[in-house]
Parts: structure tokens; C-alpha cells; sequence
């Protein structure tokens, strides 16, 4: 455990060297890949240092309460020892049409109703129609394509329909990024199926199958889960789980408990290969997981609420860096890991077609928060040092 400090503090120490380096010149130059190993010395003359008990002190007011984590899609629990849980999904925000007269309805490629997504919105479900037919079936919103589709409550497609969709997310001028064609035109990627994100907008629950931790451990530590599109929704395939001194604590590759429908490598970089090594089930993670979180330790994530939700954890400590650096239009809006760690730690991450690495991403994530307990304390420090020196009042020498 002594060891286990040490540790940290001398990191701590490295670590915030690098931020506060990044901070000070990130912003004005061009960002660069600064990707090092994790385990780079400490540099002697830092003059910055904090401790574990120090650094859980600092985040202490950036813990989302349960009201938050509600607004944001955190899993909370119905009632204590449940294990069953409660999602609130919040409408994904929509891009802004184009004006009208820009659109073109005789265009071949337009496609009614057409929303555009980047794929990885939440979007809902809707339990039955109201034909006999189609009583045992559930439909579900197309997170990709915006469509509607039907499924058998056992995970089967009613039709063999393709998914045309835009990978990309919509700029600011109204275009996908992935093709640069304007908002609405038809999808310039396709799949063999629709796929869906699990849950629904509003009220999702009771949710079962979920845990939680029973007794304090302590510790801080930032996850990033990766996860496969199945007939179930979005669920876990990649977990890495990494300490406040960049040391990987855990990391592991998941089965699916439903049939995979899309590995959606694009985003997740996990490959059908990877996932037929997978040996490790959800309920082994959780397992893993519960063996060093405890009620009381600290997770970071940048939008943890879907971690959690992939990983069915129930965790009451979180520090989001999507709160910690907010859109500058408010949520439902969120910057992206991707965009936070090039303005602030001047690393580039998610960048490339083999997908997002869990490992990088958690680092990132942990990263960002350390840098901003650091310029908090860099600003107490510097207003604490403006203050002027302030004579004790005496009135007998006012009054002479
Ligand atoms: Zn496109
Ligand atoms: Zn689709």
C-alpha cells in the first residue's frame, strides 16, 4: 500500500509536469502527437506534487451529483440492494436543417425523414404495433440511418433491409464529414442490417443484471469501454481501466452476450478476430471490476454514462469530463474526447480507421482532469499571492 502511494505521488508529479507544460503551449501551436510511455521518470525539478488523499480532495467538487448523473444517462439504482437500475436518455440533439429553399426533393439520393447521425446517438424503441402480425415484434430506431425497423423480442430481423448511412458526424456548415454531402442526401456507407443502441429515449427500466461495489477501497482510476453493435443494442466488447498515474490496471476484451450484428470497428477498433479470443463474459468483468473499485473510489471517464451502462455498473463517485469541460451551446451537447485532448493536452487521439483504443482514451480522459486540478490550484496559488499585505487596524494610531 506504502508502495502503492509512492507511486502515485512521484506520477502525479510527471504527470501534471506534462499538462501544465501542454496547457502553457498546447494552445498556441499546432497540436502534435505527444504520446509517450506511461511510464517516463519524474522530473526532478517539478515543483508541482500531489497525493492520492490530495488529488481526491480536488475532485471532491467536481462529483456529479445523483441529480446530474440522471440528466446524463447514468444508471442509478431503484432501491438500495436492488441491483436493478434506471436509465434516463435524454433526445440526442438533432443538426440544424438546412433552409429550404436549399432542398432539393426531386434529387434522387434525397431520402424522406432522413435525419443525418454520427451513429452513436441513443435512440429508442417502441414495445408493439398494432397488428396481429407484428404483435411480437418490437421496433426499434436505426442509430445510424434514422429508420425504423422491426425485431422479434428474440433478436430476429422481420426484414433483410440494408442500413445506408452517413459514418461521419454533421458540421457547422451542414455537410457529413464523411462524404462532405450536404445534410439529408442518402448515406454514402451501407451494412447489412439496421442497428440500434439498447435503450430509448426517456425512461429506460427496471434495467436487471446490474452491480455495484459493497465496501470503500478508494483509489481514482479512468475507464473507457469499447462497445459492438448485437441484436441486444450497443454491449460491451474492450474495457481498460487505468490509475491516476497512467499505470494500465486492467483491460480486457469481452463476448457479447447477444448475436454481434456490427463490430462497429470504425469507432470501437475491435475485429471479428479480436472478439473470437474473447474469453471474458460481462458478469467476469463486473467481477474483475468489483475486485478494486469500492463505494468510494473515484471514476473518470469522459462521458462515463454509457460505460457504465455497457459495463451495468452502478457507481455513485464519478467525475465526467464532459462536465468538467463543457459545450460552449450546453447539453445535450458534448465536446468530443477527441477534440478536448488536441486544444488542451495537444495529443491527438481517435484518429485513423482502426477505431478508438480504450487504453488511449482513458488516458486522455484522466489527463484532462489532471489538468484541470492542477490550473485550480495554479489559480489559487496566484490569488493568494496577489493579495496585498494587509497592516492590522489599530485605532489608537488612526486617532492621533
Ligand atoms: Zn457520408
Ligand atoms: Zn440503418
Amino acid at each position: 500500500m506504502h508502495f502503492c502511494i509512492q507511486l502515485h505521488d512521484w506520477f502525479y508529479e510527471e504527470t501534471l509536469a506534462t499538462v501544465d507544460s501542454a496547457s502553457a503551449a498546447a494552445r498556441r501551436r499546432k497540436p502534435r502527437d505527444r504520446r509517450r510511455p506511461p511510464s517516463a521518470p519524474p522530473t526532478p525539478s517539478t515543483p508541482s506534487r500531489i497525493s492520492t488523499e490530495e488529488l481526491v480532495e480536488a475532485l471532491r467538487p467536481h462529483l456529479l451529483s445523483p441529480k446530474r448523473m440522471w440528466t446524463l444517462g447514468y444508471p442509478l439504482e431503484i432501491d438500495p440492494n436492488s441491483s436493478k437500475a434506471v436509465v434516463y436518455i435524454n433526445p440526442p440533439p438533432r443538426p440544424r436543417p438546412l433552409p429550404a429553399t436549399t432542398w432539393d426533393v426531386n434529387a434522387p439520393e434525397f431520402v424522406p425523414g432522413s435525419q443525418g447521425d454520427s451513429g452513436r446517438g441513443s435512440l429508442g424503441s417502441t414495445p408493439r404495433s398494432d397488428s396481429d402480425e407484428e404483435a411480437d415484434t418490437v421496433e426499434h430506431l436505426c442509430v445510424r440511418c434514422d429508420k425504423m425497423f422491426r425485431m422479434t423480442r428474440e433478436g430476429e430481423y422481420l426484414k433483410d433491409e440494408p442500413c445506408l448511412y452517413h459514418w461521419g458526424r454533421v458540421s457547422g456548415d451542414c455537410r457529413y464529414t464523411c462524404c462532405k454531402s450536404p445534410l439529408g442526401v442518402r448515406g454514402c456507407s451501407s451494412a447489412r442490417f439496421h442497428v440500434w443502441s439498447g435503450t430509448r429515449p426517456g425512461m429506460n427500466g427496471p434495467l436487471e443484471g446490474y452491480v455495484r461495489a459493497r465496501s470503500p477501497r478508494g483509489g481514482v482510476y479512468a475507464i473507457d469501454t469499447e462497445m459492438c453493435y448485437t441484436t441486444a443494442g450497443l454491449e460491451l466488447a474492450s474495457i481498460a481501466v487505468i490509475a491516476a498515474d497512467g499505470r494500465l490496471v486492467y483491460k480486457s476484451l469481452v463476448k457479447p452476450s447477444s448475436p454481434v450484428v456490427d463490430h462497429n470497428t470504425r469507432f470501437s477498433g475491435i475485429r471479428p478476430r479480436d472478439l473470437a479470443r474473447a474469453t471474458k463474459t460481462l458478469r467476469d468483468v463486473q467481477n474483475d471490476i468489483l475486485g478494486f473499485v469500492g463505494t468510494d473510489t473515484i471514476l473518470i471517464g469522459h462521458a462515463l454514462d454509457n460505460d457504465l451502462r455497457a459495463l451495468k455498473l452502478l457507481h455513485g463517485a464519478v467525475v465526467d469530463t464532459c462536465a468538467l469541460y463543457p459545450h460552449a451551446r450546453g447539453f445535450p451537447m458534448r465536446r468530443s474526447l477527441r477534440a478536448l485532448s488536441e486544444e488542451l493536452l495537444g495529443r491527438i487521439v481517435q484518429r485513423g480507421s482502426a477505431g478508438h483504443s480504450p487504453l488511449e482514451d482513458a488516458r486522455a480522459a484522466m489527463d484532462l482532469v489532471l489538468l484541470k486540478v492542477h490550473e485550480e490550484r495554479a489559480n489559487r496559488t496566484r490569488i493568494s499571492n496577489q493579495l496585498p499585505m494587509l497592516q492590522p487596524y489599530d485605532p489608537l494610531i488612526s486617532a492621533a
